[in-house]
């Protein structure tokens, strides 16, 4: 969550503990000092008091990216220089 917060450049504007606040990056314009995000980098969770998006860290990338879950994992550990988890069947 918190490599998904840094690609996004989200600033908290308040924290406490893992909990984190700020300006929600979902939203077209940002201002400052705006506190309707709250992330909770312990869980992984994230949720918008203003339109209401929530979810993990990757449900936050697919929306903040506008794409489908999938195509944003893929994205995201490309970024990340991580390998994609997929799940093997056998
Ligand atoms: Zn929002």
């Amino acid at each position: 969550m918190a490599q998904v917060l840094d690609l996004l450049a989200f600033e908290p504007v308040a924290r406490s503990g893992s909990q984190w606040y700020g300006c929600c990056p979902l939203h077209e314009t940002p201002a400052k000092g705006q506190r309707y995000f709250s992330v909770n980098l312990a869980l992984g969770r994230y949720y918008c008091h203003r339109c209401h998006s929530h979810g993990n860290a990757i449900e936050l990338w697919a929306a903040a990216t506008k794409r489908p879950l999938y195509q944003a994992t893929i994205d995201l550990c490309q970024r990340l220089g991580r390998e994609v988890p997929w799940i093997k069947r056998w």
